[in-house]
């Protein structure tokens, strides 16, 4: 196992910021940290690092308890949202930083620099400065003196936050394919679905200092343990189990609320026996998708994404009357309001 957290907690004055977390990262996969701003992550991923010691509970590193060893004695690589390089340094020499101070002998070094400027595709750019480097360029410079160290861990604070969107999309197929390179164990964080979705193998979903799932991307999606989880991981409606759209379809349930992913409302131009009536309040076309948004009879508005295909097949206007039923809906027996 690359990372074991046994039970970590964390408090800040009397607020709970980490509260019993367990996981295990395997050696060599890419795992995200996923939720929203205040949830923990960054607590989880200092506490990985050294830089914040936990109340209770234990960090092992490949094996080895490490709960009480430093920063240093941890040899993991960090990245932050703002990594400031050193200013007055050329990439080359930034990269070479942790090499230097470990005094690693002068051949090797320069040999590595120039295998990790390849690698982070920097290769001619080595004599800049920082200041001459685009956002995106300075947090590869980060990437490759994080690694030149040849951490055992590499652990990524939000490495992209502070990137435009085009730039960012572009930097998360890089840092995959960077990762199917090297093979560090190495840990995201985000408070971005889509972002932890495209990048790792596994994805912890944390709210309030708690993990409230692990699992593949296709898992959290398709089978997320709890509310929070089916809410924060892509778009939901939130019903009451009430509402006419459930009723003979199928999807009772005991619980006050029903979960209704758009995709899985089937929108049909004529009535059947298991179907309600709605009107097309909105039509928004989200390039590849059409979200329709429908007020059903009792007042319930449901968001339904549909295809381009299936949309111009339906001709759906404003006002239309249309019929629907959901095709999956979900419950969960513990939902607390996020
Ligand atoms: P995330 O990275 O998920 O946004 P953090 O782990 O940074 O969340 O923070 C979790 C909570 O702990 C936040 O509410 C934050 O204000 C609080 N917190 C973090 N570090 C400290 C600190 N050193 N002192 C007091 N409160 C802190
Ligand atoms: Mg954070």
């Amino acid at each position: 196992m690359g990372i074991v957290v046994e039970n970590v907690s964390k408090q800040f004055g009397s607020f709970k910021a980490l509260d019993q977390v367990s996981l295990e990262i395997g050696s060599g996969s890419l795992v995200a940290l996923l939720g929203p701003s205040g949830s923990g992550k960054s607590t989880l991923l200092r506490a990985i690092a050294g830089l914040e010691m936990p109340d209770s509970g234990r960090i092992l590193l490949t094996g080895q308890d490490a709960t009480y060893q430093s920063v240093q004695e941890r040899n993991i690589g960090f990245v932050f949202q703002h990594y400031a390089l050193f200013k007055h340094m050329t990439v080359r020499q930034n990269i070479a930083f942790g090499l230097d101070i470990r005094k690693a002998p002068k051949g090797k070094a320069k040999g590595r620099v120039e295998e990790l400027l390849e690698l982070v595709q920097l290769k001619g750019l080595g004599d800049r400065y920082p200041s001459q480097l685009s956002g995106g360029q300075r947090q590869r410079v980060a990437l490759a003196r994080a690694l030149a160290v040849e951490p055992k861990v590499l652990l990524l604070d939000e490495p992209f936050g502070a990137l435009d969107a085009k730039v960012r999309k572009d930097l998360r197929a890089w840092l995959r394919r960077l990762h199917d390179e090297v093979h560090v164990t190495t840990v995201f964080v985000t408070h971005d679905q889509e972002e932890a979705m495209e990048v790792s193998d596994e994805i912890v979903v944390m709210n309030k200092g708690r993990v409230e799932q692990i699992g593949s991307p296709a898992e959290v999606y398709d089978r997320p343990a709890t509310a929070f989880v089916m809410s924060f991981i892509g778009p939901v409606n939130v019903l009451p189990s009430t509402s006419g759209i459930f009723q003979s379809n199928g999807f009772e349930s005991a619980q006050a609320e029903m979960f209704l992913r758009p995709q899985d409302v089937i929108v049909q131009t004529e009535p059947n026996g298991t179907t309600v009536s709605a009107a097309v309040s909105r039509i928004i076309h989200l390039g590849w998708e059409i979200q329709a948004e429908l007020t059903l009879d009792d007042g319930q508005v449901v968001m339904a994404h549909l295809t381009r295909e299936r949309f111009d097949e339906l001709e759906l206007k404003p006002q239309q009357r249309v019929y629907v039923k959901p095709k999956d809906a979900k419950s969960f027996p513990l939902y607390y309001s996020i």
